[in-house]
């Protein structure tokens, strides 16, 4: 069976890609530009699935156009859509949100219209969405109020119009996450298509790429912070939104899980989080991994700021999510934080 990932080369789609190719799954990628296709195809382990005429990409330069991905969805039986804008300096909300619905809608439509002629081979359609359409204002009476996949973001579209360009670029990406979520299920509701559909939402995404740039300051923005810690750069302060953490190949097993036990996934979202992230447990960590890097990576205040099992303290004013569903529903544990970091140096020392 033939499964449609988009934005392809991306940190967490690539791994999606490999998840699916080693299930025995062909992938068709698509990317914006021949440049990402061409690095993707020269890497391994695209390169052996490339010349074993398992894995190809297309071009779709702009994911909102309406027939964009006409081409691209042919003879699908799944597609897991990953393209979204993702920045830190978004300024304009109008454009992120935009683009991020317009892509939802644009490939749901292409599948659409290739059904009507009866000969569609579409069976699961899955959406990497965030955990950002999940978490919202925490009912007022209980400040430990753990956030599941009932919750929806009910913050950020207020925010946006109150505050229009003036936005900060975190809540204009929540924003363009909740609404391209929301376009997934209103197609649902309106469309009633016969494939089923899931939304997987993860926290804060890292773990050991799978395509690696030539210059590591230009990794992925989430999973950059092992290498920024480990190359002895300053210790960043922690990052903006949710305070989870999750390893990028849980994700990618996610997304193939929707596919592969569709009826478990029909209709569901998947938070995944495996604990909490700290950006100082980073440097804890790698320094007793590398005691010869210890006069490198920078100590901060050791084991300050993180339990030893990645929970939120019973006091701490932190959001809480419930990490507990795709556990119970796959059967399978979440790589611990500690494994993610470990797993990432261990991938970045090709840049030592
Ligand atoms: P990457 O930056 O590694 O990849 C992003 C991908 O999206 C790239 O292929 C990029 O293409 C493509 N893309 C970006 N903007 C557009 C656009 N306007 N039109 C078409 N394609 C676009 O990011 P991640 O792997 O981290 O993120 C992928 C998805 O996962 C996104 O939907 C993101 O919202 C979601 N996500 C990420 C989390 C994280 O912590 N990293 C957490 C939760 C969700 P190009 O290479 O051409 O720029």
């Amino acid at each position: 069976p033939l499964v449609l990932v988009t934005a392809v080369n991306g940190f967490i789609a690539s791994w999606t890609a490999k998840a699916f190719l080693d299930a025995g799954y062909n992938v068709r990628g698509t990317t914006r530009s021949a440049k990402s296709s061409h690095s993707m195809l020269e890497a391994e382990p695209f390169k052996s699935y490339a010349s074993a005429g398992r894995f190809t990409i297309v071009q779709v330069p702009d994911i909102t156009l309406p027939g964009a991905f006409d081409e691209a969805v042919r003879g699908c039986h799944a597609i897991a859509h990953t393209a979204s804008p993702m920045s830190l300096n978004f300024s304009d909300p109008e454009p992120v949100i935009n683009t991020a619905v317009k892509g939802v809608r644009s490939v749901l439509d292409s599948v659409h219209l290739s059904s009507g002629s009866g000969t569609s081979t579409m069976k699961s359609f899955v959406l990497l969405s965030s955990i950002a359409a999940v978490i919202g204002k925490k009912p007022e009476d209980n400040a430990a109020y753990r956030f599941t996949e009932a919750d929806w973001d009910n913050v950020s579209q207020n925010e946006v119009a109150r505050l229009g360009k003036q936005t900060p670029s975190m809540m204009i990406y929540k924003a363009s996450k909740t609404a391209a979520e929301r376009a997934m299920w209103d197609f649902q509701r309106d469309k009633k298509p016969t494939f089923t559909m899931t939304a997987v939402n993860p926290v804060y995404v890292w773990g050991p790429p799978v395509l690696f740039p030539e210059n590591p300051e230009d990794l992925n923005i989430t999973a950059k912070v092992v290498w920024t810690i480990f190359s002895g750069q300053e210790i960043p302060a922690p990052f903006g939104g949710s305070n989870g953490a999750v390893d990028v190949r849980d994700v990618a097993r996610l997304i193939l899980f929707a596919v592969q036990e569709k009826e478990k996934a029909d209709n569901q979202r998947f938070i995944a989080a495996s604990g909490v992230r700290s950006e100082q447990a980073v440097a804890d960590i790698l320094r007793e991994a590398y005691p010869d890097r210890r006069d490198i990576i920078k100590e901060g205040t050791p084991g300050v700021g993180y339990l030893p099992d990645y929970s939120v303290p019973e006091d701490s004013p932190a959001v809480r999510i419930d990490n507990t569903k795709a556990v119970r529903v796959t059967g399978k544990e979440w790589i611990s934080p500690k494994q993610s970091i470990i797993d990432a140096a261990k991938a970045f020392e090709r840049y030592l």
